[in-house]
């Protein structure tokens, strides 16, 4: 692979940004000052460094973000702060995008990848991996709206959605706590889902997707790299 072409791909920059800083010096290859932006290596078995800094090649990218309230599930908007935002100029420059949608006001466990086959598959309504969102929902939650969500919820499209499982937390007179599982990914899904049975969602999370759960640890509005055994559980 040409140098230039492997530093692009991950994400120090435009190919001419990364050819300025091929002739400025900045790259080596096995330790040695690379000497022009089209020299050839071998990712798998060559060293680069940036900066002194090893170059993290991979052919796929994979990310988990803990998505904070207020930013759109997009790779770019002209008016509003996008997931893509929110990296840093390595992993932004990695061609990054979400998988799936969650809406400006929901929160939580956001894949980002730059593999389109995952992305197209992970979503595919044949798999029917499972998002697990938990809820807090306007209202007394109760046990008819639990078979209504087993038996498949009718949000005014031509048939009604998949089974799924609604487990209460706390229901209240004024308002409940939920766990919501679906298996499809419809705009708004749990949203409507809910004001079909003439409840409002106040604030919504998703905590798990397939048997990956939402880390702890992963602080509102940040993200990291996923770990191989994190990706398995993606399934
Ligand atoms: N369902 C919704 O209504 N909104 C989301 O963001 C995700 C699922």
């Amino acid at each position: 692979m040409r140098l230039d072409k492997y530093l692009v791909h991950t994400g120090y920059g435009s190919r001419s940004e990364v050819q300025k800083l091929v002739r400025s010096k900045r790259v080596k290859i096995n330790d040695e000052v690379a000497k022009k932006p089209d020299c050839n290596l071998n990712p798998d078995v060559d060293v680069v460094k940036v900066r002194d800094e090893i170059v993290d090649y991979a052919e796929f990218y994979y990310y988990i973000m803990n998505k904070p309230q207020g930013c759109i599930t997009a790779t770019e908007d002209p008016r509003h702060e996008t997931v893509i935002d929110l990296l840093d100029p390595i992993a932004k420059g990695r061609s990054l995008s979400p998988v799936g949608r969650l809406d400006k006001d929901t929160e939580g466990l956001l894949i980002l990848t730059n593999d389109g086959k995952f992305n197209h598959e992970l979503l595919s309504p044949k798999k029917h991996v499972d998002k697990v969102y938990y809820a807090e929902v306007d209202g007394k939650v109760v046990e008819e709206d639990q078979s209504a969500f087993e038996e498949g919820i009718d949000i005014g499209e031509n048939k009604v959605c998949m089974p799924a499982q609604l487990e209460i937390i706390e229901a209240h007179e004024d308002y409940s706590k939920v766990y919501i599982t679906i298996k499809e990914g419809k705009f708004h899904q749990v949203k409507r889902m809910m004001r079909a049975r003439g409840k409002e969602v106040t604030f919504l999370k998703r905590i798990k997707m397939g048997g990956l759960m939402l880390p702890e640890d992963l602080e509102t509005g940040s993200y990291r790299k996923l770990t191989e055994a994190e990706l398995q559980l993606l399934g």
